[in-house]
């Protein structure tokens, strides 16, 4: 039988990391067993669904690459198909239409609370085979019964067992006509032939309730794996509170996709003690039976490791179209004349954390002109106009532009004016950073480009005409 697994989230917030882990193990298991991947947008709840949050989705599904075989479906959209299961369930007896009043309910609630009962539903309606009406609202409940238990083999959590008696009637159709999410959940993943359900923990007490529904319509349930919910660093859940962002945020921040997916496979799964792994080979590798039992703890520093580690490593071809990202942020224009940003990329790329650190620290190598800093503005003085005259003079003659040539021409500028290559490494730095740090003085040249080098050559001289005519 041909797997299919799907990610189903309500788009109802942000997506956080536990979400997309769960979207990314889904992929990873279609793709491990050449299956199939849906996508299913659960918005049936009216009130929080929103447009924004949808979009948030298949924006970060599109941003990790995680592409699905079919969808996204939208559940709004299939309600005609609850409906009918629903009433279908109705005439086989299986499930009852309910007239109960909300008052109804929570005085039956508070009763049960005193007398320490777990609060259910009564089946106050359960035997009364009522007709439907337009007079009055009712909900549809599913006939769970009483007796016996749902057992299942969790691929994740092992062998579980509920009993029925546990289960109340649980309320499948709303009086507004719309379905619950237990059953609209079951209905989606029969009608879409789901073979394998990889989702949070928080939902292993749905599962009985779901494979119940299973047998009623008739059908047998997917194989479930329930994967243990993310920790903060505080050993509560993760949450905003404990440092955890959404996804998108990680991407604002400057974090690669490839060290995001990475991080994830590891935060409850593992082969061995590797934590490096292509894309391929998690594909390869990933077993729905490897994912740990116990709750995982996210570690923001081991994800920024895995960033510096995918930055330096990575072609730096692929490091420069996530470069070209930031900086199209950071509104640099892009045109032909500005930095190569693969030389950017190789410049930088064993001193950033993010790559949002490296468009940063790029900035300075884009605009004809520079802010110098205090202590730069001590360099520029009448000692160094000339020196930084003869040296725009050679910028403009050379014909190749190479970081060993410019190099050798700093060298025969600091032999020309007799003075130790420090002497005028540093103002000329300044002239054209602005600052007294930067890569070695060549790199930068070359990285500048021969035009933007002599103009901000020319930028120094002026600074130091017009500050002494100041003085
Ligand atoms: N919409 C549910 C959620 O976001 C899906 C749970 C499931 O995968 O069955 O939690």
């Amino acid at each position: 039988m041909k797997v299919r697994t799907r990610f189903a989230p309500s788009p109802t917030g942000n997506l956080h990391l536990g979400s997309i882990r769960t979207a990314f193990y889904n992929w990873l298991y279609a793709r491990h067993s050449q299956g199939e991947f849906i996508l299913r947008i659960e918005d049936t709840d009216r009130e929080r669904s929103t447009k924004e949050s949808t979009q948030l989705i298949l924006d970060s599904m599109a941003w990790l690459e995680l592409s699905y075989d079919k969808g996204p479906f939208f559940q709004s959209e299939r309600l005609d198909l609850y409906r009918e299961a629903a009433e279908k369930l109705i005439t086989q007896g299986l499930a009852y239409r309910c007239y109960c009043s909300q008052e109804r309910l929570s005085k039956l609630r508070e009763e049960q609370l005193a007398n320490r009962e777990k609060p259910r539903y009564d089946g106050h309606c359960r035997t009364k085979n009522l007709p439907s009406t337009n007079e009055h609202s009712y909900v549809i409940r599913f006939k769970n019964s009483f007796q016996g238990e749902v057992n299942f083999t969790d691929q994740v959590m092992g062998s579980l067992t509920f009993k029925n008696s546990e289960l109340d009637d649980l309320v499948i159709m709303k009086s507004d006509g719309f379905p619950t999410y237990n059953f609209c959940v079951v209905v989606d993943d029969l009608a879409m032939g789901i073979t394998h359900v990889i989702r949070g923990a928080d939902h292993i007490n749905n599962t009985p309730r779901q494979i119940n529904i299973f047998h009623a319509l008739g059908a047998t349930a997917p194989t479930y794996g329930h994967v243990p919910l993310i920790l903060g660093s505080d050993g509560h859940l993760l949450s905003k509170r404990s440092g955890a962002l959404s996804v998108l945020q990680y991407r604002d921040e400057g974090i690669l996709k490839d060290a995001l997916l990475n991080y994830l496979i590891r935060l409850g799964w593992s082969h061995g003690d590797q934590e490096i792994f292509s894309l391929e080979e998690m594909v390869e590798l990933f077993e729905v039976e490897d994912i740990n039992r116990a709750a995982a703890a996210f570690n923001p520093e081991k994800l920024l490791c895995l960033n510096r580690h995918y930055i330096k490593s990575l072609d730096s071809k692929v490091v420069a179209s996530y470069l070209d990202h930031y900086l199209r942020e950071l509104k640099i224009d892009l045109n032909p004349g500005q930095p190569c940003l693969e030389d950017l990329v190789v410049a930088f790329r064993e001193r950033v954390d993010t790559v949002k650190e490296m468009a940063v620290k790029a900035l300075d190598f884009y605009g004809d002109s520079v802010n110098y800093t205090e202590e730069a503005r001590t360099y520029l003085n009448h000692n160094s106009v000339p020196f930084i005259e003869a040296f725009q003079k050679s910028l403009a003659k050379s014909l190749f532009w190479q970081e060993d040539m410019i190099h050798k021409d700093l060298e025969d500028l600091a032999r020309q004016f007799n003075l130790k290559f420090g002497k005028i490494a540093q103002p000329l730095r300044v002239a054209m950073m602005g600052t007294t740090v930067s890569p070695p003085l060549h790199r930068t040249i070359y990285l500048l480009g021969k035009d933007r080098a002599i103009k901000r050559l020319s930028g120094a001289l002026e600074y130091v005409a017009t500050s002494q005519d100041l003085g």
